[in-house]
């Protein structure tokens, strides 16, 4: 990281240069950062965090204090709040260049600063808008790869048949031919411009694009790594992609190595619970056994993984067997150094099937400060059944997901 810093006014300029972004120092607990296209990414005002997502959602995060601790709370800011708070500023941070020849003999950083300055809020509306016809939407990431560059090979979702899920149900599930794959890589590269420094890896969009016959996921790679503008990335942070287990079971280790070979490193499965008896209830039927052959495939294969776990499925009725036969399973898997275990908190999505069929049978739900108390619990439990070290277990809240 370097700093720069100069006189504006009575205020010291200190800017910090990242890998991908600049951070300014607006006061002392005032801090924005933007990508070196200029797009803002977030910004820290007096203990609230606000980031915004390439689709133009700001989110505001702040903790308050409660008798049991700190709890952190999370909304959206309105449109015309976004606006008002992103030109403010804007403002600020034309001031920081007002004086020429002190910007002038910090030229990169002048640039960067004008470039932020630039993005004014309408830009950015359109900008989003250019995101949006690009992706469609980006729903979910696992949390290591929330600043992966995402790069669509399939849309949507194989099986898109999940109770709770809604994340791809308003699309058709379809794999990109090479062609589109190509003009897709295209369109992405020219929208990030400068922007793509920030990204630190490569995500292969949508929900299980290993799902994709081999010999055309290998020509997909071969585009990736044909393509000179991504092999920083390739090199820093390789291929990620999730997978489910159903499409997992087609492939085999020698498969999985020659994905591996390609700069594919690591699998995110949402594998969700142990329990066969839950996993049926939310019409994701799998067993353990299906869950251990899929991840020892992928292991031979050289693959690193992400088991993702949704705590509080299934309510207080499957309670107890949802974290026993999932603990009994993290026992069982071919865990080495370097996978992780998230518990991402389970909120039922009120448009789901899930809803409606949890109350047709009596399902009980649990509350959400019971799924925190929850996860606590699932968090020392799988810690003490995991065999091998250097496997992390981390919790995650899928609603403070943010592209
Ligand atoms: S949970 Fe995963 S496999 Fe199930 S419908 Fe949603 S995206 Fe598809």
């Amino acid at each position: 990281m370097a700093l720069t810093h100069w006189q504006a006014g009575h205020r010291q300029v200190l800017v910090s240069h990242k890998p991908g972004a600049i951070t300014v120092s607006l006061t002392e607990s005032e801090l924005v950062t933007y990508d070196l296209a200029g797009r803002f990414l977030g910004a820290y005002d007096h203990g609230t965090n606000i980031r915004r997502g390439l689709d133009n959602t700001f989110q505001k995060r702040w903790r308050v204090g409660a008798q049991d601790g700190q709890h952190l709370r999370q909304s959206n800011l309105t449109a015309p709040e976004a606006n008002t708070y992103l030109e403010g500023l804007r403002v600020r941070v034309a001031g920081l260049l007002e004086d020429q020849a002190a910007a002038q003999s910090h030229p990169a950083t002048a640039q960067a600063l004008k470039r932020a300055v630039g993005f004014t809020y309408d830009r950015l509306v359109t900008d989003a808008a250019t995101f949006t016809g690009l992706y469609g939407h980006i729903p979910i990431l696992p949390p290591d790869q929330y600043r992966a560059l995402v790069v669509q090979a399939t849309d949507g979702c194989s099986y898109n048949r999940c109770t709770f899920c809604t994340l791809y149900r308003d699309k058709t599930y379809q794999v990109r031919s090479a062609e589109d794959f190509r003009r897709h890589l295209e369109a992405v590269l020219g929208f990030m411009g400068r922007g793509l420094s920030y990204r630190i890896s490569l995500f292969l969009g949508d929900a299980n694009a290993i799902a994709i016959p081999t010999p055309r996921l290998v020509e997909i790679m071969h585009i990736l790594h044909d393509t000179a503008l991504l092999r920083p990335i390739l090199e820093r942070g390789g291929i990620h992609a999730f997978l489910d287990i159903y499409t997992g079971m087609h492939k085999s280790a020698a498969d999985y190595r020659r994905l591996h070979a390609l700069g594919l490193r690591r699998v995110s499965l949402g594998v969700e619970s142990g329990s066969e008896a839950l996993l049926s209830y939310v019409q994701k039927p799998v067993t353990r056994q299906d869950m251990v052959s899929v991840m020892t495939n992928l292991k031979n294969g050289g693959l690193a993984v992400v088991v993702i776990f949704m705590v509080g499925l299934g309510g207080s009725t499957y309670r107890d067997v949802h974290l026993t036969e999932s603990a009994a399973l993290v026992e069982t898997l071919p865990l080495s150094k370097g996978d992780v275990i998230y518990l991402s908190q389970f909120t039922p999505d009120p448009q789901a099937p899930y809803r409606p069929l949890a109350a047709e049978s009596g399902l009980q739900d649990m509350t959400s400060d019971e799924i925190s108390r929850e996860t606590k619990r699932w968090k020392g439990v799988l810690e003490g059944r995991i065999a091998v070290k250097g496997v992390k277990v981390a919790p995650y809240s899928f609603q403070r997901f943010i592209y």
